[in-house]
């Protein structure tokens, strides 16, 4: 029988899939990163179990718990990738280089410079994404004017590798905001390069797959309320 976890993620790829026709592009060009923050590790366990070959984590010290837990190694959880999505703090560089494959959240220079010297110290090439912010509400992210030059630094940052660029909706009501601001997402994304565009929520993800996203990150929508 298939767990809840299983079957919300079965449902929301198909619904993902159904999108990605509609819009003409082929099934399957979505990556969904489960996003576990909040949620206790035996969440982290089922979602694997369910299939998730992508988890999302926000807090450091929460996930290093959670990864020591579930008997995760650098790598991931059975060979899931771990996605860094909360703020990159220059001191915890290399906690982070060491816990995740993935950061998405490389907003600025001194980042950059801090992970690319935590991965170089561990023999590992980390892969990220530039974080741009395309929305006034949100606290964090590169200004799009900027990215073309902080995509620049971050290629020439020895331990890393640019994969791509993310960002975050805007929390409105107003479709055509979000709509204006995943546009804008789209727009930089062509400057900054990559194959990944990591746009698209559980409240948003499908204005994002109609703007290009490649990559999803939902929690709520997959794991119910967050606990704390
Ligand atoms: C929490 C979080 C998500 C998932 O949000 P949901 O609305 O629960 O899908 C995605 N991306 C980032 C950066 C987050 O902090």
């Amino acid at each position: 029988m298939r767990s809840a976890i299983a079957q919300r993620l079965h449902a929301l790829r198909s619904e993902i899939d159904d999108e990605l026709v509609a819009c003409g592009r082929a099934r399957g060009e979505v990556t969904i990163v489960g996003v576990t923050k909040k949620q206790p590790a035996d969440v982290l366990v089922a979602a694997v179990a369910a299939g998730l070959r992508d988890i999302g984590e926000n807090y450091v010290q929460e996930a290093k718990e959670k990864f020591a837990t579930v008997g995760a190694s650098t790598i991931g959880l059975e060979g899931a990738r771990a996605h860094f999505i909360g703020h990159v703090q220059t001191n915890k560089a290399k906690l982070v280089a060491g816990l995740f494959d993935l950061v998405q959240t490389v907003d600025r220079v001194e980042a950059a410079a801090a992970l690319g010297k935590a991965a170089s110290g561990a023999g590992k090439v980390l892969g990220v994404l530039l974080q741009v912010n395309i929305s006034p509400a949100e606290r964090f992210g590169c200004p799009p004017g900027e990215a073309d030059r902080l995509a620049g630094a971050v290629r020439e940052t020895a331990g890393l590798r640019l994969e791509g660029m993310m960002a975050i909706g805007p929390i409105t009501r107003d479709p055509q905001e979000i709509v204006r601001a995943f546009d804008l997402a789209t727009k930089t994304f062509g400057r900054v390069g990559g194959s990944v565009l990591s746009i698209g929520m559980s409240s948003d993800w499908r204005e994002a797959v109609r703007a290009g996203s490649t990559m999803v990150r939902i929690g709520t929508a997959l794991f119910g309320e967050r606990r704390v």
